[in-house]
């Protein structure tokens, strides 16, 4: 390798940028739900991430198999979790195709509590003796700082605080993942340096006991310095998208569903899936 770095992963697709009612919210008729702008129609937040021909998805949520269809997902090495709240986890079951599909099992990567969740919660999938039909999933140990591979991917889990909860954030190469943080240990900042794509929450303008508010995601963004920042998990309250993004600092953008961020020469650049091409105006 010469001694230089070998950067696997190469792509970044932002499946769903919304907080846990998702955008819009049933019965809301505010500005932002009733927004006719693709980019605020927010699905529950998670990310697919891609290395050399593998890809990893991070949470399996509500609408995880919406998001799979509309990506046009056909292939999955396995699911990396940042915790066990519903809006990360209740969309676990759709796993079953990519099993006939690839005739294996599906890899779940989860913290002991995140897997008692998901015992609890899909129970008949880990039953001993098993109803056909039912999802066909193996569980591998998340760790605080103990880096895995998966996809092909250097994965190092961050502990990150979300309310009472200990939760995960993970960095792959130059990019980190953290959602529903309201609070990032010293120990886990110190391994947030030097990178070049950081995705962080941010819920809404005003203070929230368990995420980031915006003021609270740009400060942590400007400290951490990272080439650009992309804030997700998204409540209808922080407003219509366009008008947010205006007022942003330069390096820090709003992500959007369907948003994609590829690995070039030149650094990540920001694409569209070809669903948002067809969406956005
Ligand atoms: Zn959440
Ligand atoms: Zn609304
Ligand atoms: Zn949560």
């Amino acid at each position: 390798m010469n001694g230089a770095e070998v950067r696997r992963l190469s792509r970044l697709v932002f499946l769903g940028t919304g907080t846990s009612q998702g955008v819009p919210i049933i019965g809301c008729s505010c500005a932002v739900c009733s927004s006719a702008d693709r980019r605020d129609q927010r699905l529950r937040t998670s990310v697919a991430l891609e290395g050399e021909g593998t890809r990893v998805v991070v949470d399996t949520g509500p609408d995880f198999r919406a998001q799979m269809l509309r990506e046009g997902v056909t292939s999955l090495e396995g699911v990396v979790y940042t915790h066990e709240h519903k809006d990360h986890l209740a969309g676990m079951d759709d796993v079953r195709p990519f099993n006939y599909l690839q005739k294996r099992a599906m890899t779940l990567h989860a913290s002991a509590r995140v897997e008692e969740a998901l015992r609890r919660d899909f129970h008949y999938a880990f039953d001993e003796n098993k109803h056909g039909g039912v999802p066909d999933v193996h569980i591998a140990r998340v760790r605080d700082f103990e880096r895995f591979e998966l996809g092909g991917m250097d994965w190092e889990p961050l502990p990150i605080v979300h309310g009472s909860l200990d939760i995960h954030g993970y960095r792959v190469d130059d990019l980190a993942y953290i959602t529903d943080a309201n609070a990032i240990p010293k120990r886990s900042l110190e391994r947030l340096q030097g990178l070049e794509v950081l995705v962080l929450n941010a819920l809404r303008p005003e203070p929230h006991y368990s995420h980031f508010s915006l003021p609270e995601a740009l400060e942590v963004a400007a400290a951490l310095g990272a080439k650009h920042t992309y804030l997700t998990h998204i409540s209808h309250l922080m407003g219509r998208h366009e008008d947010v993004q205006k007022e942003l600092p330069e390096g820090v953008s709003l992500a959007f569903d369907g948003l994609v961020l590829e690995r070039t020469a030149e650094g990540w650049e920001e694409k569209a899936s070809p669903w948002t091409q067809c969406t956005l105006r």
